[in-house]
């Protein structure tokens, strides 16, 4: 037998540009509009928020994009990250799958968002920005932003969820020791902070918050600038710089994924692994190729929201963009220890969603966690809440293939460690973790409470 569990590339093997999705998909995504005049938006109307080279990466339907110099010798701090085969687990399951990770738990923050971090602070400083604001839910992105603008010497503030902000102390800290300034949110800095505390002193806050509060400030200063850690095309074009250095490390040993599960809050991470492999599902050479999105149940976006047009934030303040959504207010139960907590989900995912060429799953949260200590006790790794939902998914996958004697090959999408989330780790072996199914109800209040587009 084949034991082999590490397959690397060397560091010159680092991808030298980004796969753009956009060049191939079979029909064009939908435009992102305006939400005074509901006319698609241009250029200009993103100019206070982003460098224009990302806003030009936005919408470019060039296939292949360069990867800065200077974003790649930075990425050479961690990249090319490792795939490993997940043979212990693969023995504890008694499952004839094969299975494998691509781990991106190595870089500095310990998830795979320094890869758009660095690109989306080198841009800015190329324009001149001196400052970035952003949001963060658990804080990895917060995390991130922060250790990309200590590679290029940009201020960092970062406007984090007021749950996450209190229930994790240590991620707050991984910021300022990367010279950033992290507050929660709603915060007294910004109008819909202030707004929001007036209405409710003890608001826990959420993502869609947050990201009001990061985008008000920014567009009140001229050396200040916006930073979007998912969801968005240039975001998920960073990202494929993982699924390219999988798709090559696969070839070298002569395999192809059945199916690649990942989890999904934005999509950012997921959507980097498989774009590169569902390029091979539209033009039609792997037709059976299976890419399973998994989310919680708790926030079950693309598996229960309706495809809409909505805004991203709470307050209204960003463009409307269609994608699966909960609504705008959605505020996500407290309860809930993962970070996959975002009402929307990317655009590029909920059409390659709406054109069938990926499904979507909802997994409870007690039952992730006990998919993440399996996965822990067999191959080492703690790994983040969210990365757990797909190693729930994928151990389902494969105790299937027991059932059916089928030797599948299954690749997960491992987001990241953690290290800083045993917290959530205690809460579970302690009996207080509890399921939370987002009630129907709240997903048809959410419904009326969608913003109201002509062309619709
Ligand atoms: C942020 C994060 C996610 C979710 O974000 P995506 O944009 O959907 O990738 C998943 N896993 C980890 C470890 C994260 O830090």
């Amino acid at each position: 037998m084949d034991k082999r569990t590490k397959f690397t590339l060397d560091e010159n093997e680092i991808p030298t540009q980004w796969y753009n999705i956009l060049a191939d998909l079979p029909e064009p995504l939908p435009p992102i509009l305006h939400p005074g005049t509901g006319k698609p938006i241009g250029p200009d109307d993103l100019a206070p928020l982003f460098p224009m080279e990302l806003i030009k990466q936005e919408v470019s339907t060039e296939q292949w994009i360069d990867i800065p110099e200077e974003v790649r010798d930075i990425y050479r701090l961690w990249r090319p990250t490792t795939l490993f085969r997940a043979h212990r687990l693969e023995k504890a399951l008694d499952t004839p799958a094969k299975i494998f990770y691509k781990y991106e738990g190595t870089s500095p923050p310990g998830s795979h968002k320094p890869n758009t971090a660095v690109a989306q602070a080198y841009y800015n400083k190329m324009e001149g920005i001196k400052r970035i604001t952003t949001e963060t839910g658990a804080g990895q992105w917060g995390s991130a932003l922060s250790f990309g603008g200590a590679c290029f010497d940009l201020e960092i503030k970062v406007y984090m969820v007021r749950i996450s902000y209190d229930q994790k102390p240590y991620r707050r800290v991984m910021m300022e020791t990367w010279g950033a300034k992290c507050v929660p949110s709603p915060s007294p800095d910004t109008k819909t902070g202030r707004d929001m505390l007036a209405k409710d002193p003890d608001c826990p806050g959420s993502l869609g918050l947050a990201i009001s509060e990061a985008v008000e400030d920014a567009v009140s200063r001229d050396d200040t600038h916006y930073s979007l850690g998912s969801v968005l095309n240039h975001v998920l074009l960073h990202q494929t710089v993982n699924g390219l250095e999988a798709k090559k490390l696969m070839e070298k040993i002569d395999a192809y994924p059945d199916i690649i599960v990942g989890c999904i809050g934005g999509g950012s991470n997921f959507a980097g692994l498989f774009l590169p492999f569902v390029k091979d599902k539209i033009d039609g050479t792997k037709p059976d190729l299976r890419i399973i999105n998994v989310e919680p149940a708790s926030c079950p976006t693309v598996t229960r929201g309706p495809y809409a047009y909505d805004f991203g934030d709470s307050a209204g303040l960003t463009p409307l963009i269609k994608m699966y959504t909960l609504g705008h207010g959605f505020i996500p139960p407290p309860v809930h220890a993962g970070g996959l907590r975002y009402h929307g989900m990317a655009p590029i995912i909920c059409h390659l969603h709406d054109l069938g060429l990926v499904e979507a799953r909802a997994e409870h949260q007690l039952g992730t966690f006990e998919a993440g200590v399996t996965f822990a006790r067999a191959e080492g790794i703690i790994s983040a809440p969210e990365t757990n939902h797909c190693i729930k998914a994928a151990i389902d996958e494969a105790l299937k293939c027991k059932e059916s004697g089928e030797a599948k090959t299954i690749l997960i999408a491992h987001s990241g460690h953690g290290h800083v989330d045993m917290a959530a780790y205690d809460a579970y072996f302690s009996g207080k973790l509890k399921d939370y199914e987002y009630p129907k109800e709240k997903i048809d209040e959410a419904l009326a409470d969608l913003p109201k587009v002509a062309s619709e």
